[in-house]
């Protein structure tokens, strides 16, 4: 890219591309690949980190950027949390970034993880 340091930051920031590694990520394919896993453990009703832990990384058809893409959306606190105790205003509690890159990228859907207390 060519120009003056001050339009190239622009274009860069108006491009939201090479941003930060976040910026990076395939979103739209670690998305629906995450949404897949999700819904499958759904329908076999296996916990969401039994499923994560079963998954083979190596057979997810994801690589590098993208696998690790994958584990911040599935793996297990390392997804994107909301806080959604009040349902009239719902906040990002973690995952802002990766939330700004898909949204950048014209990803419609993701996995948000919820954690849950299980009784001892
Ligand atoms: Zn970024």
């Amino acid at each position: 890219m060519t120009g003056p340091r001050w339009l190239r930051r622009i274009r860069r920031a108006t491009a939201g591309r090479d941003c930060c590694w976040y910026h990076g990520v395939n979103w739209h394919l670690v998305s629906e690949t995450a949404i897949g896993i999700a819904l499958q453990a759904q329908a076999s009703e296996t916990p969401p980190e039994d499923a994560f832990y079963a998954l083979d990384l190596a057979a997810c058809g994801l690589t590098g950027d993208d696998r690790a893409g994958l584990i911040l959306l599935l793996g297990p606190g390392a997804g994107i949390e909301l806080n959604d105790e009040d349902p009239a205003d719902v906040t990002i509690y973690e995952g802002r970034h990766r939330i700004t890159a898909m949204r950048d990228a014209g990803v419609r859907r993701t996995v948000i993880q919820r954690s849950e207390v299980t009784p001892a």
